[in-house]
């Protein structure tokens, strides 16, 4: 085993969890043991509820100016250790180390956003009438957790570390089971940077723990991101309890192609999003839907894609059972009556046999009833469907329940228009294949790809993380006339 036991992270302290239970932490580059995980019980979470809960009276009354100094210090750490940071989420999560070094740096901006928000959260104020103000200002809300998925082990954390902690709360975090490594390493980051302990926590575990964040009456704010299955629990579990919710889920991101598009670049954009982080992304390209003539592009996305190398520039999916899944898909789609033009099971990785890879695999005339047409696959695929026109497209596109993004790759930009207007998608790109916005704009889907209000980064998140007190007041503007009377 690489690591030592991993521990809990409460109080300002690693701690180990009242449990014995653990998991095993595999690397999926090689299948090296990592370390282990611990399953932590309701007990943990409560030692954690009570150290947030202790610092949170001196934290919210910190102003914000002085909150985001430790951000600023954090932005830089960040940015310090970004080699170690990224070897250490290649390691666990078996992305390629360009594709780490680029998630660290996305949550150094992330950071940055934090920093910036003394700027953009000033309240409101007018004089209703003579001498009475109304007056509004965003308050912490307390205590809050954030539940995290596998596929971002530092980006996701950091979607809601900075601004949550930053607007004045404590914040307890349940890494994935699968890749908890690095979220020990940003607590140690935190601490540096001068986080007064108790504010950020750590608690390990998976179903228990998370269902021990949506019934703890200390905990007044949940943040989830993963599937849709357990989104939809969370979301379900966590307002049953009267707790604020915003619970991200899956996706199945539709590339609408149409015959107008620069063939080159409309290759390389898919390949990247479908190929990108192994295809593991909730804004990962899943399903191209090639309107009209569009063979000359789908060659160069052939070629394109045969470029991407596992164990090079392709990393690995997260472990064995998503890699047999991934490969079912394929194989089931291909006896439905699919073309399997670029074919990526079971790839040879020299030197790496008990790592977890899958080719990029590139199929055409999948059939929208197909389950690889409809169900998220996070993996290198891409499933082509057939279309003679935009408004047949973007009926698949509209007909499948998630909603997270959507693109449009063509010239004609009444076309892009009418795209963006009609797809069913919370983020639209348009001859983009990862349409993220970035900070200041905010990240989030719709439909079932997102249950609650608001979305998670940007201006967005600070109605998450913060209520509003409205305070009306009346003095009396001559009353200094009188002032020595
Ligand atoms: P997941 O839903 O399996 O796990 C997410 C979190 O929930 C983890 O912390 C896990 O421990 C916990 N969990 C797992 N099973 C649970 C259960 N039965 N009850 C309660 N909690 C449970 O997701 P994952 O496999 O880690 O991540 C991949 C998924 O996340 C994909 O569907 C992807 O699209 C989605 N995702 C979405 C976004 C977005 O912004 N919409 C971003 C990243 C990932």
């Amino acid at each position: 085993m690489k690591y030592s036991p991993i521990q809990n992270y409460i109080n300002g302290q690693f701690i180990d969890a009242a449990t014995d239970q653990t998991l095993a932490v595999i690397s999926p580059v090689d299948g090296t043991q990592l370390s282990t995980v611990p399953l932590s019980t309701a007990q943990d979470l409560d030692a954690a509820v009570k150290a947030a809960k202790a610092a949170f009276p001196a934290w919210s009354r910190t102003t914000i100016k002085e909150r985001v100094q430790v951000f600023f210090r954090y932005k830089a750490l960040l940015e310090k250790n970004i080699n170690e940071l990224a070897a250490l989420v290649q390691e666990e999560n078996g992305k390629t180390y360009d594709e780490a070094v680029a998630e660290i740096e996305k949550g150094a901006e992330l950071a940055e956003f934090a920093c910036s928000l003394p700027q953009i959260v000033t309240g409101e104020i007018l004089e209703v009438s003579r001498g009475v103000e109304c007056r509004t200002e965003h308050v912490p809300l307390g205590v809050v957790a954030s539940i995290v998925p596998f596929n971002f082990p530092s980006m996701v954390p950091n979607w809601t570390i900075p601004n949550a902690i930053a607007l004045g709360n404590c914040m307890i975090i349940k890494p994935s089971e699968k890749v908890p490594l690095s979220v020990g390493r940003l607590a140690e980051l935190l601490q540096e940077a001068g986080l007064p302990k108790g504010v950020f926590n750590v608690v390990h575990g998976d179903r228990e723990i998370v269902e021990a964040i949506c019934d703890h009456p200390g905990i007044e704010a949940v943040s989830f991101v993963g599937s849709t299955k357990i989104a939809k629990a969370v979301y379900k579990r966590a307002t049953s309890n009267y707790k604020r919710c915003l619970a991200l889920g899956g996706a199945k991101n539709h590339l609408i192609v149409l015959p107008d598009a620069i063939p080159g670049m409309t290759a390389q954009n898919i390949t990247a999003s479908m190929a990108g982080c192994a295809g593991q992304r909730c804004m990962a390209a899943s399903a191209m839907v090639a309107v009209g003539p569009v063979d000359h592009i789908i060659e160069k996305l052939c070629e394109e894609a045969q470029k991407m190398v596992p164990g090079k520039n392709l990393g690995a999916v997260i472990n064995r059972a998503s890699k047999d899944r991934i490969e079912r898909y394929i194989t089931e789609a291909e006896s439905q009556g699919a073309k399997v033009l670029v074919d990526g099971r079971n790839p040879t990785v020299e030197g790496k046999e008990e790592g977890t890879y899958v080719g990029p695999t590139v199929i055409d005339y999948v059939r929208p009833d197909m389950a690889i047409a409809q169900e998220e696959i996070f993996g290198p695929v891409i499933s082509i469907m057939r279309t003679n026109t935009v408004d047949e497209a973007l009926a698949i596109e509209n007909a499948n329940p998630y909603g997270n993004a959507a693109s449009v790759f063509t010239q004609n930009g009444g076309m892009a228009r009418y795209v963006i207007d009609k797809a069913s998608a919370g983020m639209v790109g348009v001859n983009v294949g990862v349409p993220v916005p970035r900070e200041p704009f905010s990240f989030g889907g719709w439909n079932d790809s997102r249950f609650g209000v608001g979305d998670i980064t940007g201006k967005s998140s600070i109605e998450f993380w913060t209520k509003l007190k409205k305070s009306t007041t009346k003095w009396n503007p001559e009353a200094g006339i009188n002032w020595m009377s």
